[in-house]
């Protein structure tokens, strides 16, 4: 059978078409008041969080969000799939409201930071403020390392409770 370009061109539409429908729908079992309001609170929210320094980044919540308003959704008897692609297209609304773009891999590297000459070459431990032994570039030991890195982790994750919980309250 020999496929013609016009048929996969059709194909293509046919199916972003059945994806557009089946997000209308998701957004229809919500209440699309309610979706614009959630949107506008969770925007809020991303908005102070990073201006208050709780995150490094305007996509510092992401995650955690994504995956309270999944998990909301999934006690309200919402399948795990449906709910977590409510929960990212609703992150993805936020995110085009506040005329937020992700960077790109590039600029993810820490060697984006290097080329532009803007990094400034440490000479003492980011934890214990030690001078860096020869070949160390942040931390004096493994055990700075390792305990900086927990401490990280535990601030992000309080901040992160915090304003999960005032976001998706309502949900
Ligand atoms: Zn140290």
């Amino acid at each position: 059978m020999k496929v013609r370009h016009s048929d996969l061109v059709n194909a293509g539409a046919s199916k972003r078409r059945l994806a557009r429908q089946e997000r209308d729908a998701r957004r229809g079992r919500l209440g699309r008041r309610r979706y614009g309001d959630l949107v506008k609170r969770l925007g809020m929210v991303v908005r102070i969080a990073f201006e208050v320094g709780c995150i490094g980044s305007p996509f510092g919540l992401e995650g955690p969000l994504r995956y309270g308003i999944r998990g909301d959704l999934c006690r309200q008897g919402w399948t795990w799939t449906d709910a977590d692609l409510m929960a990212r297209e609703m992150m993805d609304d936020v995110f085009r409201a506040l005329r937020i773009t992700r960077p790109d891999w590039n600029e993810g590297q820490p060697e984006w930071v290097i080329e532009a000459g803007t990094l400034i070459e440490r000479t003492r431990c980011v934890r214990c403020h030690a001078p860096l032994p020869e070949g160390h570039h942040k931390y004096c030991s493994h055990l700075c390392s390792t305990a900086h890195w927990m401490w990280l982790n535990r601030r992000k994750e309080a901040s992160g409770d915090v304003a999960v919980m005032l976001a998706i309250r309502s949900i």
